[in-house]
């Protein structure tokens, strides 16, 4: 971002010149390598800057007989992709329910934070198959096609902003990223995701709420059972030694 406005303070310090100072300046025809090297830097952010702002659906439209196996289809038809999004994100602290869209490009879903509370995706939220985390380590995956993007990303620990995974060869690269949104770099310690189908969601976005909720609901009823197994171990065994 500095090196664009550095480069429109030279713009403007170019208009400003009289006649003869662009005469002067004229004579050199070849930019100076630093010149150029600092021109192919504006191209590249203002290529990062345009996929930065870009909102391209990544996923393809809904199938006429994905939503003809909805129970009420005609219902289901009223709703539009855009509408729905492509997967749904429970906050683990305010309990909102964000809408999750896969665009194209760098930044596949943009900011990952709560609509409501503000805080950042975290391995508590639950969310639909579109994303699920993955767990740190090399990841060999197979190379998708030239016209699809890689399915897998990470997100700046600071801002949210989520970042496509890059491919060296069939391994995923989670290393050395600064973060376009905020410049917080990564080592390879943000957290990860992997970008499942959206399928389950677009077919009933209801139902996928449902299970989610369920989900919830059974986590917190383990979590319960497991703390009253842990609570009356120690008792039956106290009991048993002093038998
Ligand atoms: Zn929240
Ligand atoms: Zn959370
Ligand atoms: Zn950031």
């Amino acid at each position: 971002m500095r090196q664009i406005s550095a480069c429109l303070k030279l713009k403007g310090l170019v208009e400003k010149v009289e006649p003869k100072h662009i005469r002067q300046v004229a004579r050199h025809t070849y930019l100076p390598i630093a010149d150029y090297e600092q021109f192919k830097q504006h191209d590249l952010l203002a290529g990062i800057q345009e996929e930065y702002d870009s909102r391209i659906p990544e996923e393809a439209p809904t199938e006429p007989l994905l939503i003809d196996e909805h129970r009420y289809p005609h219902l289901r038809a009223l709703r539009a992709d855009d509408e729905i999004g492509d997967g749904l994100w429970l906050c683990c602290h305010c309990r909102h329910e964000n809408i999750l869209h896969h665009y194209k490009g760098r930044f596949p879903f943009k900011h990952l934070t709560c609509n409501r509370c503000k805080r950042l995706l975290c391995s508590e939220c639950q969310t639909t198959e579109v994303l699920s985390q993955l767990p740190y380590g090399m990841i060999h995956v197979p190379k998708p096609s030239d016209s699809e993007e890689v399915r897998y990303l990470h997100v700046c620990t600071n801002c949210g902003l989520s970042h496509r995974a890059e491919m060296e060869g069939s391994t995923l690269d989670f290393y050395g990223v600064t973060c376009a949104g905020c410049g917080t770099s990564s080592y390879g310690d943000w957290p990860r995701y992997h970008i499942g189908s959206v399928e389950p969601y677009r077919r009933d976005p209801d139902a996928s709420y449902a299970r989610l909720v369920e989900q919830k609901a059974e986590r917190a009823a383990n979590l319960a059972h497991h703390w009253n197994e842990n609570d009356r171990a120690p008792s039956r065994l106290s009991c048993k030694n002093s038998d």
